[in-house]
């Protein structure tokens, strides 16, 4: 009998599994399960909206999902519409590719107050996720100050200085689109808490920021080294390289004509956010870089500014009837098996690091490991998981149903656009009537 899985989470991580699985030596019926009726993760709600072309990967990922034995189950909880323990008497492995949806805390004063918003909440707002379409973030402020040098934060502040027509061939979200365009911002701070040469950003994604139709990058002429320094591998030196030398062109970028500006500012970290409810501005302290951390000297300067975005990485959420690491922000494993033949593959697995092709080797992994676990499927799988989910009344969105969603976005989009999202679940079923 095939052996049934389980797949929890349609992200890249759950569609590497997913493929691995197919590819491999034995008889498998995969089910997908996600909590949104789209699939996709974080190349949708994640993956910034001017980066179509990474999207493109989805395509690989709908072949998975259309393939024989291989069922999609979206809108479909585990812990509301189904238990973990009911899924581990349905299937003979369960697979945790849910990912890392939280923002990680600055753990400094002023953090809650309104005008805050970590880089997981304002990049799922801007790129229509439903959990965060009426995060509303108030945007009527000159001043916007990006916490982190990683590829998120540049994102982040890539999407909120871009032109109109920049974003049209793009997917952000209207409602962020209309807030973004009609915005006062002018100027975007970029802080990084250690230097340059630390910073996180990769090479592709820095140079957009010199290539801006109406916004220059700003940087400070005298943090730049001559060299890399340090001992990297010989990947990282080549990309601290190049990243050095497409930070030195940028006082050369001519502003202009150009209203905005993005300042790379870098050896200083937060340590209070300013302001009575709402921020007012952010105190940083100066850093230098001992021993490759982060230090501070003792001297302070403010930032006034209105919206404060802090985009310092990402925490998993505990997943119901797993063990968790908090400390890490993970489920506790060895090697990806979390034991009672549920295994982990992606960012749940490893913490939120690497690009989306680096969930590939987690995949193999994983189905490595089922194959060497379960000799022979003994579960019930679907048809189990039908039953119950048809009990509860449970609107399963099925991968036609997708597409049916999909065909629904793309034929509302604007010219230029590839698709206008929904951004409720409410209108996302409704497509479907
Ligand atoms: P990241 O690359 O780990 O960057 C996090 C940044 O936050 C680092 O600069 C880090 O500084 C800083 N930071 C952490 N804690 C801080 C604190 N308490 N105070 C001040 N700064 C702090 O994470 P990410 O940008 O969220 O990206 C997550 C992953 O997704 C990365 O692997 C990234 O490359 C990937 N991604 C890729 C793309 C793309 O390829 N286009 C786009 C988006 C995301 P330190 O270095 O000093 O710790």
């Amino acid at each position: 009998m095939s052996i049934k899985v389980a797949v929890i989470g349609s992200g890249p991580s759950g569609f590497y599994t997913v493929d691995a699985l197919r590819k491999g030596e034995k008889d498998v019926q995969v089910d997908i399960i996600d909590r949104l009726p789209t699939p996709f993760g974080l190349i949708r709600g994640g993956v910034a909206p001017d980066h179509q072309t990474t999207k493109k990967v989805a395509r690989v990922y709908e072949k998975s999902a259309l393939a024989d034995g291989v069922a999609y189950y979206g809108n479909v909880e585990v812990g509301r519409d189904v238990s973990i323990e009911e899924l581990k008497d349905m299937y003979d492995a369960i697979v945790l590719a849910v990912g890392a949806p939280r923002d990680r805390k600055l753990g400094i004063p002023g953090e809650d107050k309104t005008g805050v918003f970590g880089s997981a909440d304002f990049v799922g707002w801007y790129n229509g996720h439903p959990d965060f379409t009426n995060l509303s973030p108030d945007l009527d402020t000159s001043t916007v100050v990006v916490i982190g040098n990683g590829n998120v934060a540049v994102d982040a502040a890539r999407v909120l200085v871009k032109t109109d027509e920049e974003m049209t061939e793009t997917d952000l979200a209207d409602h962020a689109s209309d807030a973004i365009q009609a915005s006062p911002i002018t100027d975007v701070y970029m802080v990084g808490r250690r230097g340059p040469i630390e910073a996180k950003f990769t090479n592709v994604e820095l140079r957009e920021m010199g290539k801006l139709d109406n916004c220059v990058p700003v940087i400070d002429a005298s943090q730049l080294p001559d060299t890399v320094e340090g001992e990297w591998s010989d990947r990282d030196l080549r990309l601290k390289e190049r990243n050095l030398a497409t930070m030195k062109e940028f006082p050369d970028v001519d502003p202009a004509g150009k209203d905005k500006r993005v300042h790379f500012s870098f050896y200083s970290k937060p340590v209070e956010i300013l302001g009575g409810d709402k921020v007012e501005g952010i105190r940083m302290e100066n850093t230098k870089v001992e021993n490759g951390r982060s230090v501070g000297t003792g001297e302070f300067f403010d930032i006034e500014c209105g919206l404060v975005i802090p985009a310092i990485g990402y925490l998993s959420d505990p997943f119901p009837g797993v063990p968790f690491d908090a400390d890490n922000g993970i489920v506790v494993h060895d090697e990806g098996r979390v034991g009672d033949n549920i295994y982990a593959v992606g960012w749940i697995k490893r913490g939120p690091t690497g690009v989306i092709g680096s969930n590939k080797p987690d995949g193999d992994i994983a189905a490595t490991q089922i194959f060497e676990d379960v000799s022979e499927g003994s579960k019930p799988g679907r048809d189990a998981l039908d039953a119950l989910l048809r009990e509860r009344n449970v609107r399963v969105v099925t991968y036609q149903d997708w597409q049916t969603i999909d065909a629904a976005e793309v034929s509302g989009a604007k010219p230029g656009a590839p698709r206008r999202k929904f951004v409720t679940i409410d209108a996302m079923v409704a497509a479907l009537d």
